[in-house]
């Protein structure tokens, strides 16, 4: 009777043990982290397609021969048939959100868009990283602002904008605020101007390549503005203070093309 109490016993642990260790692989899988992460539309995935995507992610990352950021040479540049770059944004209502090591602000209306010759890309979410991703002639910013954009088949373009030290950025101050406020996790901010976060000299690179965070999909239009703008000193240190440094490593070019483009 005794023993057979000790292997009632021993069954239960063992099954709490198995549920246990499979709801900590579930959450682990559940938790990677993307450039596109967050989404007002739900959407669940059986095991089986969470795997497939947690192996093209490992294979995107690691042996994909477009990825990005790159290293932007002069003498590499072409300098014709590049695509025609137009941007429309507008004001538009906006909500800001931390997520582990990263904080981005998502649009809450997609009304600004972007386009890439003939195709529309939906405005998605802003974020930064610390110091710049992506190089011109060896040289990194500071920081560097993406603006990322999304089609209606899920392709990406994502605009990216250099941030040098200089004058203090108005645009970004209550951002900022939020950024600091240890208790808050969202913001929601009624109304806010992309055009305030792009420079005035309107040239810059267009190449193809991915999202520089897992899954690093490839196929993403990149537009990288040549001038930067500016953050002062004590902004640049207060994000590097709360996330650290976010950027991905310089990826190799592979003999991709990169355009000098002019931005409409
Ligand atoms: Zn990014």
């Amino acid at each position: 009777m005794k023993l057979n109490y000790y292997i009632v016993i021993f069954l239960l642990s063992l099954c709490l043990g198995v549920v246990g260790y499979l709801s900590y692989q579930k959450s682990t899988i559940e938790q990677s982290p993307g450039e596109n992460d967050y989404t007002f539309k739900e959407v669940s995935y059986t095991d089986e397609e969470k795997k497939i995507s947690k192996e093209l992610e490992v294979h995107a990352c690691e042996k994909g021969t477009m990825q990005s950021p790159i290293q932007i040479e002069y003498k590499n540049v072409l300098l014709e048939d590049a695509p025609k770059i137009n941007i429309h944004y507008e004001k538009e209502p906006v909500v800001l959100i931390k997520q582990r090591n990263q904080f981005k602000v998502y649009s809450k209306s997609n009304t600004s868009f972007i386009s890439v010759d003939n195709e529309q890309y939906k405005f998605h979410s802003f974020h930064f990283h610390l110091p710049s991703e992506h190089q011109i002639e060896n040289q990194n910013y500071d920081m560097e602002l993406h603006l990322v954009h999304e089609n209606e088949k899920g392709d990406h373009a994502v605009i990216a904008v250099f941030i040098k030290s200089g004058e203090e950025n108005e645009a970004i101050k209550e951002i900022w605020k939020f950024i600091q406020d240890e208790n808050m996790n969202e913001k929601e901010m009624d109304s806010f101007n992309l055009l305030q976060l792009i420079p005035e000299v309107r040239e810059g690179y267009y190449y193809s390549g991915s999202l520089t965070t897992p899954p690093c999909k490839e196929g993403v239009d990149w537009i990288v503005f040549e001038e930067p703008i500016e953050f002062s000193i004590e902004q640049i240190t207060m994000f590097r203070d709360v996330f650290g440094h976010t950027n991905r490593p310089i990826q190799p070019t592979n003999d991709r093309k990169i355009f000098k483009i002019t931005i409409n």
